[in-house]
């Protein structure tokens, strides 16, 4: 195989795939990154490597502006060299591993949701994605892409993540074009820069803010999760209003 091929599979139906550090291509999916994360990727890296969101996002990652949904995109900072490589990728594998991102965690697969209008509720899409490096295909071992994501713990993962792509969609729909430069910011610094938030919150204009109050705000206190919460709730109303 010489291009990459992607295949639909139902979340029910099986695929082969398995992958493990005595694969010929160990380590060759981590080079030339194109890795963006989410809210809850930062929050488990962060956590994981005890930095603050601030060294976090400074040391390892990149901003820039989604050219179609005028919001903040974060990824991966790649290492400088030819290859492009993940600056967590080290000759035994992922040095992150506990707290990969969901879509290292997903991988092959790519995931889609769409959400119904009158009930609420998520559907999950798959696709295989096979590339010419990855030698995971040539096994017998098959799961389906529920199992793969139960395996991998992507399942949290993805329970933020799909909130994430909610507050996308709401934003493409009700607010299409860009942000402005303030509400571009509240935007980053509430989901991707969690420690300013919750500085915001306790320490600055938060704290007069009527839309920040309850049981909910003291949990944020010391909870990054119901802080990450929080964040999201904040910034629908911030963006949207009552809806
Ligand atoms: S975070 Fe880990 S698994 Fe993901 S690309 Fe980097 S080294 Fe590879
Ligand atoms: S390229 Fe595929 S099989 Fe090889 S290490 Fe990466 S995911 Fe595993």
């Amino acid at each position: 195989m010489t291009h990459s091929q992607t295949v639909p599979v139902l979340p029910s139906e099986t695929f082969c795939f398995d992958c493990s550090p005595d694969v010929p291509c160990f380590n060759a999916c981590c080079r030339d990154l194109n890795q963006f994360l989410t809210p809850y990727d930062i929050l488990q890296l962060k956590t994981h490597l005890g930095l603050t969101s601030q060294e976090f996002l400074a040391r390892y990652t990149q901003m820039h502006m989604g050219p179609e949904t005028g919001l903040p995109i974060v990824s991966i900072k790649p290492d400088p060299g030819r290859d492009r490589p993940c600056p967590f990728v080290t000759e035994k594998g992922c040095s992150v591993y506990a707290a990969r991102p969901a879509s290292c965690r997903t991988y092959p697969l790519m995931r889609a949701v769409s959400r119904s209008r009158e009930t609420g509720r998520i559907a999950e899409h798959f696709m295989v994605l096979r590339e010419p490096h990855c030698r995971g295909f040539e096994t017998h071992v098959s799961r389906t892409p529920e199992q793969w994501l139960e395996t991998q713990g992507a399942v949290p993962y993805n329970r933020y993540n799909d909130r994430l792509l909610e507050i996308i969609s709401l934003k493409n729909r009700l607010r299409p074009g860009p942000l402005g430069f303030g509400e571009a910011y509240l935007f980053q610094m509430a989901l991707y820069d969690l420690d300013a938030f919750r500085a915001h919150l306790f320490e600055g204009d938060g704290r007069h803010d009527p839309d920040l109050t309850g049981e909910t705000l003291e949990a944020a206190r010391s909870d990054d999760l119901a802080l990450l919460e929080l964040a999201m709730e904040w910034v629908k109303r911030k963006l949207f209003g009552d809806i």
